[in-house]
């Protein structure tokens, strides 16, 4: 039996070794799963929704030692995983009050003796492979409304949020979720890919494009739904008439909240010419303010990046910028201590050649680049393989609307970034994905339709 090591990303510490899955144990599960969803999407709608009411519960008892969890495995500040976990509860109450409406059957046609309905019903099993910067939130955008629509699913946590994977496996379990209607898995990529070799009704990722286009090739020809919620580069424009300290506080925040590791972390910066000396200056000031310390602590803003790899990419991110004539303006280097350090870091002077303004950085670090005007400031958001998010700043509505709209991005932010709503579809385009969650059409999509044709008496 091989076992899965898990480290504190602050200290480098071992944390837990936990017994792995293999292929054999993965189709096991997937048997048992199999074997139980039917009877689980046989129960009325009532009876699965008051156990993820139960779960929502069980969640909003135990964030404490849920939020300590979390933040030993991954890294992220105490309190901001505190906010993940209850960030959590309104999207569980918002999949609870909508699974009903979002799948009832509709009745799109009745005349003369024909009724035409459309009905709701589940994939079946789901393979849930999940990334560990928001095991909560990514996880739950699907499992939660996978399993209110009669689906069993099968769930690979990230090997970096395992420990997390399983306290969601236990409090399903203990709110009434049969065991082998939701199962986790543990283990790496190589589980995740046992798990996409056993006949699954569809296949729910969320992580890198990396994996996700080898996942798109492992899976394309088995024809089964397929969603890949993938990275971003989400660029913000900050117009000359916006306010600077508001737009500096926004993007500090929205560049460095979780240590820079949020799929819709700000990644870019185009400042209008006539803001950007001022800008500069508001945003250093708001990055010198955050602290950086033990993410077990109250104050800590910034903890340890979660994997050691990154380290390496932010390196060579910042070597590149440099070697390309962008100018350093704040800190540049990983901290010689135990554990993933790397110093909140700002860039001026950026430009499209470098890799610090194309590829997705994860961690910390921002570059900020001076434009001439809306035109341009267009032209380099829309630069880019990614379509995750982008941002405006201005007072002026339309202004940010009309630059909105041109670009390529599945959610847009006027005044705003770094947001997601339950109520408002999540989805990338380009590199970013395909597919969604959230939303009444993020219950759906775990649903296939059925189209009834009823010739006879009208069916009340
Ligand atoms: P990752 O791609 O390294 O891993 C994601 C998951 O895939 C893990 O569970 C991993 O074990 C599994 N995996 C790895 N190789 C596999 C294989 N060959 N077959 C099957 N499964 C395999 O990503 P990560 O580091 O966990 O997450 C970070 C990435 O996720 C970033 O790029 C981030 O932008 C993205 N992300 C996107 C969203 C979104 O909503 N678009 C949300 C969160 C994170």
């Amino acid at each position: 039996m091989s076992f899965l090591r898990i480290e504190n990303p602050a200290t480098g510490e071992p944390l837990a070794e936990l017994p792995a899955d293999d292929a054999t144990s993965v189709a096991a599960k997937a048997a048992r799963a199999r074997a139980a969803q039917s009877g689980w999407a046989a129960r009325p709608l009532a009876e699965r929704a008051a156990c993820l009411q139960r779960f929502r519960d069980a969640v909003a008892s135990q964030i404490e030692p849920l939020a300590t969890v979390l933040t030993s495995e991954v890294g992220k500040p105490i309190r901001q995983s505190r906010n993940e976990l209850n960030g959590l509860l309104p999207r569980l109450d918002f999949f609870l009050a909508q699974v009903g409406p979002s799948t009832a059957t509709e009745t799109v046609f009745a005349e003369g003796g024909m009724t035409e309905r459309i009905g709701h019903e589940p994939l079946g099993v789901v393979a849930n492979i999940s990334a560990w910067n928001y095991p909560w939130f990514v996880g739950g955008n699907v499992f939660v409304p996978a399993l209110l629509t009669g689906n069993a699913v099968l769930y690979k946590p990230s090997e970096f949020a395992t420990l997390t994977g399983l306290q969601i496996a236990r409090l399903l379990h203990e709110a009434g979720v049969p065991r082998d209607v939701f199962v986790p898995l543990v283990g790496a990529g190589d589980v995740g890919a046992a798990l996409l070799a056993q006949q699954v009704d569809g296949v729910f990722f969320t992580g890198s494009h990396a994996t996700g286009t080898r996942i798109a090739a492992a899976v394309g020809p088995r024809l089964v739904k397929l969603q890949l919620e993938l990275g971003g580069k989400d660029p913000v424009y900050v117009c000359e008439d916006a306010d600077v300290g508001t737009a500096a506080a926004g993007l500090a925040d929205g560049a460095m909240y979780n240590t820079g590791q949020s799929c819709c972390s700000v990644e870019r910066i185009y400042v209008h010419a006539r803001l950007h000396g001022a800008f500069v200056e508001a945003f250093l000031a708001e990055v010198r303010g955050f602290t950086l310390g033990d993410p077990m602590d109250e104050g800590t803003y910034i903890g340890p990046l979660t994997r050691r790899a990154q380290l390496d990419v932010l390196s060579a991110q910042v070597a590149d910028a440099r070697k390309k004539g962008g100018a350093l303006r704040l800190g540049g280097k990983r901290l010689e201590r135990p554990g993933n350090w790397f110093e909140p870091t700002v860039f001026t002077g950026v430009d499209h050649s470098m890799e610090l303004m194309r590829e997705e950085s994860f961690g910390p670090i921002i570059g900020i680049q001076e434009v001439s005007g809306d035109a341009e400031a267009l032209a380099l958001m829309n630069d880019t393989r990614y379509g995750l998010t982008a941002g405006v700043f201005t007072p002026d509505e339309a202004r940010a609307k009309g630059i909105l709209a041109r670009v390529n991005a599945g959610s847009v932010y006027w005044n705003c970034c770094d947001r997601v709503s339950p109520r408002l579809p999540w989805s990338g385009r380009g590199d970013s994905g395909v597919g969604l969650t959230l939303s009444s059409y993020g219950i759906q999509t775990f649903t296939r339709p059925r189209a009834w044709h009823l010739r006879g008496a009208p069916v009340p």
